[in-house]
């Protein structure tokens, strides 16, 4: 039987039904209707946060936020080539130039001592990403960019649900996203959302909504990133079970842990202190294994199993900016260097503990 890296939260088929029931009554589909604005404060409840703007997928959440801080064209932006191609895309296409800071090689999150060499005059912000659903360091990346002025923009995709000593990753920096998509720890089909210190609501609303602010006034040039009433239907089932799921993950990662941890070779991901995990993915680094990467990755999927070279290839090293001068995986030897070695394995709520042995003896046998 095939086993994906990944396979969406659902809630059953009879929970979905009754809560898309009385959009039949209202005919209202989207244009934050009922289920958006309850969606919308059940998650300011979640996540503890002031402000939550809902959007219709994570990118565009990411790209209006930046676009909100009303950068000046051509500025740079520092941030982190071991990610998904979402966050470079959202900076370049705000007209911003991304500089690629390299990645530590504990938690591959931003490296903070390597951010303030690549400040110049023309910085603007850090846009850092909690990858894996670890968090940066984001004391020192706040003490950097409060000594150079910068903004922060966390791309929070993957950190739903994750907290530090009691502090929701919603409430770091100027601005946090998170991602709502099918294979995200919290879904909602597609879908994202945009947190903020400052009282962004108004603005990103605009922004989502081709920049209307009333029936004759158009304050921004905006785009259409709505999230719709079917949409956040998925959310309000999905929320109710977002915690179970969280256990279910953690409890899998832990049997994987116990499967794997202390083998020549094999390097994992440990729990970062205070911080309370979500579990959304288990990255495996194999430095110096038997098999290196890609054959761990066809041994698998000769088996039907399918692992992920995720973060591979470098945001960095992609065709589409091999012409931008900060390009380049030479530049960030550390990402360069787990990019070449890392898999994610599958790990998904229902993943059974028989099926996490199986590919463990696949990967030690
Ligand atoms: C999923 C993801 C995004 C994009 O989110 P979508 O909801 O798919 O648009 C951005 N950044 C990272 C790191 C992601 O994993």
């Amino acid at each position: 039987m095939l086993i994906n890296v990944t396979r969406s939260s659902m809630p059953s088929f009879e929970e979905y039904c009754e809560e898309i029931k009385d959009l039949w009554d209202s005919h209202w589909l989207t244009n934050m209707g009922a289920k958006h604005k309850l969606l919308q404060a059940q998650l300011e409840t979640y996540l503890d946060t002031p402000h939550v703007v809902l959007y219709t997928n994570g990118h565009l959440a990411l790209e209006n936020i930046i676009a909100a801080m009303g950068f000046p064209k051509g500025s740079e932006v520092i941030t982190t080539p071991f990610t998904f191609v979402s966050t470079t895309h959202a900076i370049t296409r705000n007209g911003l130039i991304p500089v690629f800071c390299d990645i530590n090689p504990a938690d591959y999150t931003m490296d903070v001592a390597k951010i303030e060499a690549l400040i110049t005059d023309r910085t603007v912000a850090i846009v850092p990403v909690h990858v894996y659903g670890n968090l940066c360091d984001v004391d020192a990346i706040q003490e950097i960019a409060e000594r150079h002025g910068l903004r922060v923009i966390y791309d929070a995709a993957h950190a739903f649900g994750v907290s530090r000593n009691g502090i929701n990753a919603a409430n770091f920096g100027d601005a946090s996203m998170f991602s709502f998509h099918a294979t995200k720890v919290f879904n909602t089909i597609e879908g994202g959302a945009v947190t903020f210190r400052e009282d962004l609501v108004q603005k990103m609303n605009d922004l989502k909504n081709f920049g209307i602010r009333g029936p004759e006034q158009v304050a921004y040039v905006g785009g259409n990133a709505k999230m719709n009433e079917f949409q956040a239907a998925m959310g309000i089932c999905n929320l109710r079970h977002v915690d179970d799921e969280i256990a279910k993950r953690k409890a899998i990662v832990e049997h994987y842990r116990s499967r794997l941890s202390g083998i020549p070779g094999i390097r994992l991901c440990s729990d970062q202190p205070g911080v309370i995990h979500n579990y959304a993915y288990f990255p495996v680094v194999f430095d110096g294994y038997r098999y290196d990467r890609d054959q761990v990755f066809e041994r698998l999927a000769a088996e039907n199993i399918t692992a992920r070279k995720y973060f591979y290839p470098l945001t960095n090293n992609i065709d589409c900016y091999k012409d931008l001068q900060t390009a380049g995986a030479e530049k960030t030897p550390v990402a360069d260097y787990i990019a070449n070695r890392v898999l994610t394995l599958p790990l998904y709520a229902d993943l059974s503990l028989e099926d996490v042995d199986r590919i463990c003896d696949i990967i030690l046998n």
